[in-house]
C-alpha cells in the first residue's frame, strides 16, 4: 500500500478504480510525460505497429498503474495485469505471454521483483517476441520455441535502480513519474469531487491537496474520508474547517504526514538522538520493513527536508524537531 495509515482495505481498491482516469486527457499533471507518450502512441498507430516497451518508475500512488491502463485504451487494445512478486518461476510467465494478442499490452507491476531466472525469458520475449524453453536435462534436454504475438510490455517499479541493465535497456521508453504540485492536486481534488458529487470550496480542496504528500492516491483517499466526515458532521458541505477537522481526526497533520511518518521522525529523534542512524536500526525499532520505510516513508520526508541522508545514516533536520515540537539536541 501507499503508506497511508488510513486506507481502508478492499473498499479503497474499488474507490481507486472509480476515480481512475480512462484517457490521457483526463489525467492531471505529468504534462511532459503525456506529451511524449502521445507522440509515441500516434506514431505506433500510424505504422500499425505495437508501441515500444515502456518502463515507469517513481514512488507509489503517482500514476504508474493508471498509465498502464490508459495507454492501452488510447491504443485501442487490451491489457493483462501481472505483478513481479507473482512471477517467481518461468512457468508463471507463460500464461501471460501466450495470451498476448497482437499489439496488446502486458503490464508487470513491481517488475524489480521478477527473479533473474524469469527475467531472462523476458529478454527474448521483448526483443524478438519469442521464448525458448528448455525441457529436461543433459542429453535429454530439448528446447521448445514459442512464437509470441508482437506486444507491448509496460513495467512499473518504485526502484528503478534495482532493475538489471539488460532488462532496463530493453524498454524503448523510460519515464520517471515525479511528485505533483499543490495546484495539480487541488485540480485533481476538485475534479474528483465533481465525479463524486461532493460540494467542496476551493480552500478546502487546497487543504486536502496540501495534506496529500504530493500524491494523487492519497489525495483521493483523503477526499473519500473528508466526504464521509462531512456527510455525518457537516450536512455534506466541505469547507476549509471541515477539511481540517476531518484530516486532523485521522492523524494527518498540516504537512500531510501520517502517524507512520511522525513515528519515523519520533524514533529518529528520541531513540537515536536525531541520528545519524542506519535505516535498518530505525526499521527494527519501529518494527516495519526497511523496504517500506525506504519506498513509502523516506521519499516524502527527504523531499520535505525533514530528514537528510548522509554517509553515516539518516539525520533529522531542525525542521523535524520543530515540527514535532521537540527541543533541538545540544
Ligand atoms: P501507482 O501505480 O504509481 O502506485 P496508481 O496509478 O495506482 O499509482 O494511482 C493511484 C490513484 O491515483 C489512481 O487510482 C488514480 O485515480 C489516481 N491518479 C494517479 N495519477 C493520476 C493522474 N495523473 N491524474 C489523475 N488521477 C491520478
Amino acid at each position: 500500500d501507499s503508506g497511508d495509515g488510513f486506507s481502508g482495505g478492499d473498499s479503497a481498491g474499488e474507490r481507486d478504480v472509480q476515480l481512475r482516469p480512462r484517457r490521457l486527457d483526463e489525467m492531471v499533471g505529468q504534462r511532459d510525460v503525456i506529451e511524449r507518450l502521445k507522440i509515441a502512441i500516434d506514431a505506433a498507430r500510424g505504422r500499425d505497429e505495437p508501441l515500444g516497451h515502456i518502463l515507469f518508475d517513481g514512488p507509489p500512488g503517482l500514476g504508474k498503474t493508471t498509465f498502464a491502463t490508459v495507454i492501452p485504451a488510447e491504443m485501442g487494445t487490451t491489457v493483462q495485469m501481472a505483478n513481479g512478486a507473482g512471477l517467481s518461476a518461468p512457468k508463471d510467465l507463460l500464461p501471460y505471454l501466450t495470451n498476448v494478442s497482437e499489439k496488446s499490452v502486458l503490464f508487470i507491476d513491481e517488475i524489480h521483483r521478477v527473479p533473474k531466472s524469469v527475467e531472462e525469458y523476458l529478454y527474448t520475449a521483448m526483443e524478438d517476441f519469442r521464448i525458448d524453453i528448455v525441457l529436461g536435462e543433459g542429453v535429454n534436454a530439448r528446447t521448445l520455441n514459442f512464437e509470441l504475438q508482437p506486444f507491448t510490455l509496460i513495467g512499473a517499479t518504485t526502484r528503478a535502480g534495482m532493475l538489471s541493465a539488460p532488462l532496463r535497456d530493453r524498454f524503448q521508453i523510460r519515464e520517471h513519474l515525479g511528485w505533483y504540485s499543490k495546484d495539480q492536486l487541488r485540480e485533481l481534488v476538485q475534479r474528483n469531487a465533481r465525479k463524486l458529487t461532493i460540494k467542496i470550496d476551493e480552500a478546502a480542496a487546497g487543504e486536502i491537496a496540501k495534506r496529500s504528500r504530493s500524491t494523487p492516491r492519497l489525495a483521493n483517499n483523503r477526499l473519500h474520508w473528508v466526504r464521509d466526515y462531512a456527510q455525518i458532521k457537516a450536512k455534506g458541505d466541505v469547507t476549509l474547517g471541515v477539511a481540517r477537522d476531518s484530516l486532523d481526526m485521522i492523524g494527518i497533520d498540516s504537512l500531510g504526514l501520517d502517524k507512520q511518518d511522525r513515528n519515523y521522525l519520533d524514533t529518529l529523534i528520541r531513540v537515536f538522538a536525531g541520528g545519524p542512524s542506519g535505516l535498518e536500526a530505525i526499521a527494527h525499532t519501529m518494527n516495519v520493513s526497511s523496504d517500506t520505510l525506504e519506498d513509502e516513508v523516506e521519499p516524502f520526508l527527504l523531499r520535505s527536508e525533514l530528514i537528510v541522508r548522509t554517509r553515516r545514516g539518516r539525520m533529522a533536520t531542525a525542521k523535524a524537531f520543530e515540527h514535532l515540537k521537540l527541543p533541538l539536541q545540544p
